[in-house]
């Protein structure tokens, strides 16, 4: 079985607290990210997981046993790091074999399973290939290969796209998920981009300075999110400050201090007074250049356009409402709305679009 579980964790270098309380579990065969910023602990909470870093305190448990304390080795972990790390003196065969033969795996058997890991990541027939002969997307799949060979309980993945191009990134995501679900191997992977996130996730867990805020599937972290933290780091948003103005059962209102009166959702956790920040998704707004067509129960505010920006896919547009400056994200559906810098037109949201969060 290959359930993972994080009690407890905490790491300090010297004076640095990296990593503070984290406690989560995967079950097996899930699929998990750990996103954040850069310098939040996602590295060394990994790095835990494998052994190359001692916790501070705390107890991981992998598959019904307990590994705080094992050797790299000992455990049963496979790990791909950023920038490949694959051996530059070794061929690709040697590579992927390292895991098998540190862990006394039947020579007889190696080439065999050499094999199977280069057909699961489709480049059979590489065996005597070295690193320097292989793109960088190739060196990544090896990663991959190397780590999956020794078939351990739990996948780690360090960002392991990052060093790739744009185009190779979106392809190799793809592979991955695709690698993993066929495999169906528990997976904790590492990243700051949030696209990947959402893409490869069965639940995203975020981390800010050393804790998990909020942890959920992709689609409840994005459209529902309960920290200010994963609402302005996941998606792009207008945020508004403001005090809770009205409350009843279907709704609730908002008095922003650019002097919008902005509908939300009801939530009973909130009160009249409560000073909040209101998120709104830049592509949840609509932009209206004629007559207002907005329905009563909509929010519709009058706004004056200030930048408009053509970006392909999108038509982005900055425009001034109250003393907000709001950021508009529109697809490009084929007809372009005409508007020019100055325009008085009206935006409108839905109150559901609203992410309400005490401040
Ligand atoms: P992330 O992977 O999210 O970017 P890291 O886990 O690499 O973050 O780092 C978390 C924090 O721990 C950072 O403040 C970083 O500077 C610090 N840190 C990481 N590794 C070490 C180390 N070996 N020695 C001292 N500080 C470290
Ligand atoms: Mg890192």
């Amino acid at each position: 079985m290959g359930k993972l579980t994080l009690t407890d964790i905490n790491k300090y270098f010297k004076t640095v607290h990296a990593v503070k309380d984290v406690s989560f579990d995967v079950e097996e065969g899930e699929f998990i990210s750990l996103l954040g910023p850069s310098g939040c602990g996602k590295t060394t909470t990994l790095r835990m997981v494998a052994g190359f870093e001692e916790v501070s305190s705390g107890v991981i448990h992998l598959a019904d046993r307990e590994i705080t304390y094992d050797q790299p080795f000992q455990r049963n972990t496979g790990m791909v790091f950023q920038n490949y790390a694959l051996f530059p003196h070794m061929t690709v065969e040697q590579n992927i074999a390292f895991g098998l033969r540190m862990r006394k795996a039947d020579p007889a058997r190696i080439p065999d399973r050499v094999g199977r890991a280069l057909d699961l990541i489709q480049l059979p027939g590489y065996e005597q290939r070295m690193p320097h002969e292989l793109s960088g997307g190739q060196q990544q799949r090896i990663a991959l290969a190397r780590a999956l060979a020794i078939e351990p309980a739990v996948l780690l993945l360090d960002e392991p796209l990052s060093n790739l191009d744009a185009k190779l990134r979106e392809d190799m995501r793809i592979e991955i998920k695709q690698i993993q679900k066929k495999v169906g191997i528990t997976s904790v992977f590492v990243t700051h981009d949030q696209e990947e996130a959402l893409i490869l996730s069965d639940r995203i867990l975020v981390m800010h300075e050393g804790r998990i805020v909020e942890s959920g599937t992709p689609l409840d972290i994005y459209s529902h999110p309960t920290s200010a933290f994963a609402a302005s780091f996941i998606g792009h948003s207008n945020v508004m400050q403001g005090t809770m103005s009205e409350l009843d059962t279907e709704q609730l209102v908002v008095t922003t201090e650019g002097g919008l009166v902005v509908r939300g959702p009801k939530n009973p956790q909130l009160s009249i007074g409560d000073q909040v920040l209101v998120f709104v998704r830049q592509e949840r707004m609509s932009i209206h250049t004629g007559a207002p067509d907005g329905s009563s129960t909509q929010n519709l505010i009058p706004a004056e356009v200030l930048i408009h920006t053509f970006v392909g896919p999108t038509i982005e547009y900055i425009c001034r409402a109250g003393g907000h400056e709001l950021r508009i994200r529109r697809p490009n559906e084929g007809h372009i709305p005409r508007v020019s810098a100055g325009q008085h037109v009206h935006i409108s949201w839905e109150p559901s679009d609203c992410i309400v969060i005490r401040q």
